[in-house]
């Protein structure tokens, strides 16, 4: 199961603590049993096809949702620029999932990502590859964290991609924005 981002989680937490210390502090109010609020968290793993995009997006307008899409970062590869990734013991090119069909593909997620953050919906990661990394070693891992964030903080550029988005390279760095919550299939793998 896909991890939700940690700081929402904690910020949401401590609203709670908030609440409950105000009740504990008012002694003539009736106890009243507080109704834990119940969260569902939906992810989209690899956050791949545009129309899911477009389709989980125009949900979360008309409800108020808030989702967490964890991105695979081959998605943000064309297959002229997929060299760009390297995976922990592969040679560079190689991916479990593919990659984008074109950089117009690319384009256009690119836009969903920009509007998805934009619209209060957390762009996490989901490494790159999706091989399975249970006998990669720190290094292995940290590495695919460094492509994750380089690629995807550089995918203008290395698609020749423009314009480039005023501050685009920031936003992704911005609190949770880019978090490192990844997620373990069954499988184990990424
Ligand atoms: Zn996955």
């Amino acid at each position: 199961m896909p991890m939700p981002c940690l700081s929402r989680l904690v910020a949401f937490s401590l609203a709670s603590l908030a609440t409950a210390g105000v009740a504990l502090a008012d002694p003539p109010a009736p106890p009243m049993p507080e109704k834990p609020k119940q969260v569902v968290i939906i992810s989209f793993d690899s956050a791949r096809d545009i129309s899911q995009w477009k389709r989980s997006r125009a949900l979360a307008q008309r409800t108020g949702a808030h989702f967490t899409y964890f991105l695979s970062c081959v998605f943000l590869l064309s297959p002229e620029t997929r060299r760009e990734y390297t995976a922990p013991g592969k040679t560079a090119g190689k991916s479990n999932i593919g990659f984008a069909a074109s950089k117009q593909e690319v384009t256009e997620r690119l836009e969903q990502i920009s509007l998805a953050a934009h619209e209060g919906h957390d762009i996490a990661s989901h490494g790159c590859g999706h091989f399975d990394g249970k006998d990669w070693s720190k290094a292995d891992w940290l590495t695919e964290f460094v492509s994750f964030e380089h690629i995807l903080e550089n995918a203008y550029a290395i698609n020749g991609i423009v314009p480039e988005p005023q501050g685009w390279r920031f936003r992704p760095t911005r609190g949770c924005r880019i978090s490192r919550a990844l997620s373990v299939d069954q499988q184990g793998t990424l």
